[in-house]
This record gives structure tokens, C-alpha cells and sequence, in this order.
């Protein structure tokens, strides 16, 4: 039993139950025992591995997406370059050494970074030595005067979100409350749901049957929200991707991953990743409703063909021969439909710029 698991029992004695963002709050963020915050769970030897992480090519066609977009913003010469949720920094650093060469770049981007785990940031540290880098731990706190170019691939998924569950004609809130062996379970509360979807795109309810979950995330619904106001004001664009649907639906996505294999929710807590699907429906109506230009969710297969992955992967097999097969594979990871190429979307969102963003 982990010291991380008592603390979430003493607070469900304390409180009765938690909701399931409060439950994966504690397993991902707690300062001291929480999954993000004490180690460094990515790469070849983590529990999982991230498009960065696979090939060099993902950071750099992020990259050429952001060269693209800061033209198209008409080359600003001060622009704020944000990643959220960094990981290990590898993306950032592959878009800044792939974008090199376009001129007045580098001279006018703020390279920084929003990420709320000192494990990580160390590891940042190391993979963007050379460059000047600032730290957040929120987005509200990076600079406010300049246009900004925000990319975030597997962050709104590390974001808590809630499940309703349809139980004799209505929706109950999803939580996680005690057995009476004193083990994790879950249950479902009416109290706790009290207004709490009245914004959001439910299903309809002829459209559901006894037992549907619904995922819903207020607190991802608010990043993009705040997110939107600072780009109206500000200009720029924002890229995120994760896996998810395009299109608002029920089903349970909460999963949990251990060292590369899924596990039940409640083992593991703090040494598993929690995430769920992205539902990129529910985060293009708040970008629509807060005025951005949305663009229409592509795959990331779609989307990294567009930018020209392709080629990329034949240049640098080019270039190592004997490395052909694994770029090869490397590519195909990244882009087939049946591996991420499909369940991996892309969104896209600008204010200020009038041309459609690269890759879509
Ligand atoms: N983008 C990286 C890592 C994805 S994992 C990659 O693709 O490899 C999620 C990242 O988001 C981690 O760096 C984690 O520490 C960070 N994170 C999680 N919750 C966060 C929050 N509320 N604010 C900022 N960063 C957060």
C-alpha cells in the first residue's frame, strides 16, 4: 500500500468520496508522492513512450508548424514560443534545432515553458542547455505582451477530468469511495453534479442507456478558455495533440499505465500515469465560443503527412542507410492508422492570423 493511498483514504473517510479529477489530482500533482512530480516517468525505460520520444521527426515537423505559423503572424520580431507540459523537453528541443535556419526565429522567440514537476524541469534543464528558457507553473503567469505560439502534445490528457454516469434516468457524478474491506471502489453521487454539466455538450438523453459514462473536464475546458483570452489579445496560435475524439461521445477512457502496461486505476497510485481521451469536441466549442479560428481536429497521421514527414523520413535515411528500417518503423509509429496515426488528433486554433495553419 502506498503512503499515496492512505492520503486519499484519510481524505475520502474525511469527505465521504472524491470526485475522479480530485482523486487523479492527488495521484498525478501531489507535491511530494504525486506521479508527475517525483519522477521521471517517459522514454524507452518509462511506463510510456511520447511522440517526441519515438523520433526526432515529430519534434521537428512541430517545429515547422510553428516557423509557419510565427510567418503567417508576419514574423513578429518578440514572440512568446510556450510549451505546456514539456516532459523531458525533447520536443522543444528538436523544434529549435530544426528551425535554425529560419531567419529571425530564434532572435524573437521567449522560449517558455509551463510544467509543474521539479523532476522535470531538471530533465528540461539538460535537453535545452544553450538556450535561454524560462519556467512557469501555470500558464496565466507567461508574458502578456507579446504574441504568443502555444503547443502542448499529451498535456490536456495529464489534466483532470470528471465522469457522469446515467443511473435511473439521470446523470450522477462518478466517485471514488471506500469498501467495506477499505479498498478503493467506485460509486456515484446526485449531490455532487449539482450544475456541474449544464455547459457541457451531454448526449442527448434518448440517446443513452443505464450504465453510459460520460466524460466531461471543466478544468481542460478552462485552460483552453483561458488560453483564448490571452490570444485574442494578444494574437498567436495554439497546437495541441493528444488522443481523443473529435467529436463529443460516452464511453470510460480512465486508464492507468505502469511501466508500459495498462493496470487498474486504483493500483500503482502515484507510480501509474492517469489519463483519459482528449474530447476535443467539447475544447473546439470553447475555442469557437471564445472567438478563435478553429481549425477542423486532423489525425496526427494527417496532419505529419501534411508537413511532410515522408520526405523528412527519406532524407534521413538517406543520409544513415544502415538506419533506413528504423526510421521506417520510427515513421510508421507515428503516422499509421493503426498505430498512433489515428487516435492522436490534432487541434488548431489562431486569432490574428487569416491563412489556414500549416498541417491541416
Ligand atoms: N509533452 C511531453 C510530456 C507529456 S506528459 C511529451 O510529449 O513527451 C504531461 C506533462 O505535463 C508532464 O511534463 C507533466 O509534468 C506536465 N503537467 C501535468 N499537469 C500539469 C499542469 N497542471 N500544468 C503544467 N504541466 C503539467
Amino acid at each position: 500500500m502506498s503512503e499515496l493511498s492512505d492520503i486519499i483514504k484519510v481524505d475520502i473517510n474525511r469527505y465521504g468520496s472524491l470526485r475522479i479529477d480530485e482523486f487523479m489530482t492527488l495521484a498525478l500533482a501531489h507535491a511530494d508522492h504525486g506521479y508527475y512530480m517525483k519522477q521521471d516517468p517517459f522514454g524507452r525505460g518509462g511506463d510510456f513512450i511520447t511522440a517526441p520520444e519515438i523520433s526526432q521527426m515529430f519534434g521537428e515537423m512541430i517545429g515547422a508548424w510553428a516557423a509557419d505559423a510565427w510567418l503567417k503572424l508576419g514574423a513578429p520580431n518578440a514572440f512568446a514560443l510556450v510549451e505546456c507540459g514539456p516532459g523531458r523537453g525533447t520536443l522543444m528541443a528538436d523544434m529549435l534545432r530544426a528551425t535554425r535556419g529560419v531567419a529571425g526565429f530564434h532572435d524573437a522567440a521567449q522560449v517558455c515553458l509551463v510544467e509543474i514537476s521539479p523532476a522535470l524541469r531538471e530533465k528540461q534543464k539538460e535537453a535545452l542547455q544553450g538556450y535561454d528558457i524560462q519556467w512557469f507553473s501555470g500558464f496565466s503567469d507567461v508574458p502578456d505582451y507579446v504574441p504568443l505560439i502555444v503547443i502542448g502534445n499529451e498535456f490536456f490528457d495529464a489534466l483532470p477530468f470528471r465522469q457522469a454516469v446515467y443511473q435511473g434516468g439521470e446523470w450522477l457524478e462518478r466517485v471514488v469511495v471506500l469498501d467495506k474491506n477499505d479498498n478503493l471502489t467506485f460509486s456515484s453521487s446526485r449531490d455532487l453534479i449539482a450544475g456541474s454539466m449544464d455547459s457541457a455538450v451531454k448526449p442527448r438523453n434518448d440517446d443513452v442507456s443505464e450504465g453510459d459514462i460520460f466524460e466531461f473536464a471543466p478544468e481542460r475546458e478552462a485552460f483552453m478558455a483561458a488560453l483564448c483570452t490571452r490570444l485574442k489579445a494578444q494574437n498567436g496560435a495554439g497546437l495541441f495533440i493528444d488522443y481523443g475524439h473529435a467529436q463529443s461521445a460516452t464511453g470510460d477512457t480512465f486508464q492507468a499505465v505502469y511501466r508500459h502496461d495498462y493496470c487498474d486505476v486504483f493500483d500503482h497510485i502515484g507510480d501509474a500515469d492517469l489519463t483519459s481521451h482528449v474530447d476535443f469536441g467539447a475544447l473546439s466549442q470553447v475555442a469557437g465560443d471564445a472567438g478563435g479560428n478553429v481549425e477542423a481536429i486532423a489525425t496526427q497521421g494527417d496532419f505529419l503527412r501534411r508537413l511532410g514527414i515522408d520526405l523528412r523520413a527519406r532524407a534521413l535515411a538517406a543520409h544513415a542507410p544502415d538506419k533506413a528500417p528504423d526510421i521506417e518503423k520510427d515513421l510508421q509509429r507515428l503516422i499509421h492508422p493503426d498505430q498512433m496515426g489515428t487516435l492522436f488528433k490534432v487541434m488548431g486554433v489562431s486569432y490574428g492570423i487569416k491563412q489556414q495553419l500549416g498541417g491541416f
